[in-house]
């Protein structure tokens, strides 16, 4: 099959969040599997420059329709572990991709509805047959629209779109204007944002134009159907919810291996025994609590490693905090914020117990550092008010660690509680609530901690499984292909 991504994001190129994993992670599996994938994406300044060198530039130059005028793009090609990626340049003149981020600039949305188009031209000008044309999130939600009803005319053949939802909660609601700048004919009314009326909402375009809708988790695309997860989209989800599928997110088997991640400095793997295993783990908690001034003890060490956002429970991580300490564990958390005042808030909480040798806090992005928590944890909280998919809990479970979640999203269908009689021991790696309250959390964690100081052999039983269950793309891959085999 001949795939093609629009994204906006490839994890080793330019990432900002999990569309970055997902894009990359699919991407690998299925050139594994024998496909051919190209990914395209906007030439952005803030690629790093050594991946910027890997890249060739191609010739001719591609033209594209912007506001009345053929505009100019650069092409680069790079290929990166048997994957295709195609860079879009556009003309200096307009100034798109030039600052130092993939997001949060004003004209956010313009930027990315020029890159769906000139893509859209790219294939079309090329004139290749492909298969499967996947789009990812808002940002590139109007590419089926624009190729009904611009470039299928023209001739482009594509057997079918699929949209992935990586986060419903961002939708691009944008001036009409905008749509019109790329020669886009369009029916305001169908695309009119519910709550910004004199708008339109892109993510809604790619629901309604489609061939099919995935989101990342089997709960998430069931939970997004009603109003308290639809975001204003619930019930043109119901809509088309026989083309909505729910596809768990895998994690990379290399980056994230304690056999073999160079961020650690001791391996270790579930292949030497259980002994070994949590012989080398306990190593860690020593020189976790070596690294962050932490006292040597044994006792349950909870940590927290996410961004700081409404989203991720940001008040019961810290209500978490207070208990674990009042428990007599151990708290770590790695987090940073871009809301100003939870970044404050938080760093004033970190100042407040600098001399605590049982609590740390450290707030910024640190790749190392995350990794060497993933391993020395025995508990990782993710007390999420709704989460797609979430990596962190799969990641803690192969380092052996487990995650303590509230029930929402991936997160439910990753994480079945230690103490829940529905589900065969054998399958139990976690700990979960339902209810996002100080006092449902407190409940969790009482529990957890029950079982580390009364029972840990049962908790070892289960940290051990937990670290080899296959999280990996393996199986994500199949279910998609079973969607794209089916759509063309
Ligand atoms: P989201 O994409 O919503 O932030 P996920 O659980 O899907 O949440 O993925 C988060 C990823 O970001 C994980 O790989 C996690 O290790 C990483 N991460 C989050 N915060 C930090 C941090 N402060 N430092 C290092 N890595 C972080």
């Amino acid at each position: 099959m001949r795939i093609v991504h629009i994204a906006t994001e490839c994890a080793p190129i330019a990432k900002a969040g999990g569309l970055a994993d997902v894009v990359w992670g699919l991407s690998k599996e299925l050139v594994a599997q024998g496909h051919a994938v190209e990914i395209i994406m906007p030439r952005y300044a803030y690629i790093p420059q050594h991946i910027l060198e890997q890249f060739e530039q191609t010739a001719p130059p591609l033209n594209s329709y912007y506001c009345g005028n053929m505009v100019e793009n650069r092409l680069w090609k790079g290929v990166f572990q048997g994957i295709t990626i195609t860079l879009i340049e556009p003309h200096a003149s307009l100034s798109f991709f030039q600052e130092e981020a993939i997001y949060g600039m004003q004209n956010e949305a313009e930027r990315f509805v020029y890159f769906s188009r000139a893509a859209l031209e790219l294939l079309h000008q090329r004139k290749n047959t492909i298969d499967i044309l996947h789009l990812h999130d808002w940002h590139t939600a109007l590419a089926p629209l624009i190729l009904k009803e611009i470039y299928r005319p023209l001739g482009l053949h594509v057997g079918a779109t699929v949209l992935t939802i990586h986060n419903l909660q961002h939708q691009g609601n944008i001036a009409p204007a905008i749509i019109e700048e790329i020669g886009l004919p369009f029916r305001f009314h169908e695309l009119q944002d519910h709550y910004h009326t004199e708008r339109v909402n892109m993510l809604k375009a790619g629901i309604i134009y489609a061939d099919a809708i995935t989101t990342v988790s089997p709960t998430y695309v069931n939970e997004i159907m009603h109003h308290e997860y639809g975001c204003g989209l619930d019930s043109i989800l119901q809509t088309y919810s026989y083309k909505c599928h729910g596809i768990l997110n895998g994690i990379d088997a290399e980056d994230w291996n304690p056999a073999m991640d160079d961020y650690l400095h001791l391996n270790f793997s579930v292949d030497e025994g259980a002994e070994i295993f949590f012989a080398k783990k306990s190593w860690h908690k020593r020189f976790l609590q070596d690294k962050l001034g932490l006292a040597f003890e044994d006792g349950p060490l909870v940590a927290s490693v996410t961004r700081l956002v409404p989203q991720k429970g940001t008040q019961l991580i810290e209500h978490a905090l207070h208990t674990t300490l009042h428990r007599y564990g151990q708290f770590v958390l790695l987090g940073s914020s871009p809301i100003p005042h939870t970044q404050q808030h938080f760093e004033k909480l970190a100042a407040t117990y600098t001399t605590n040798p049982h609590c740390h806090l450290e707030l910024r992005h640190d790749e190392a550092l995350a990794h060497q928590i993933f391993a020395a944890a025995d508990l990782l909280i993710i007390p999420s008010l709704f989460e797609p998919c979430g990596l962190t809990q799969m990641i803690a479970m192969r380092f052996g660690t487990l995650p303590l979640v509230r029930a929402t999203g991936g997160l439910k269908d990753t994480v079945k509680d230690l103490d829940s009689p529905h589900f065969p021991w054998e399958e139990r790696t976690g700990y979960t609530f339902d209810a996002p309250t100080p006092e449902a959390i407190d409940w969790a964690l009482g529990r957890a901690f029950h079982r580390f100081f009364e029972d840990r052999g049962s908790w070892n039983q289960a940290a051990f499984r937990a670290a080899q269950i296959d999280h990996t793309w393996r199986q994500p891959t199949e279910s998609y292909l079973q969607i794209y085999q089916k759509l063309i």
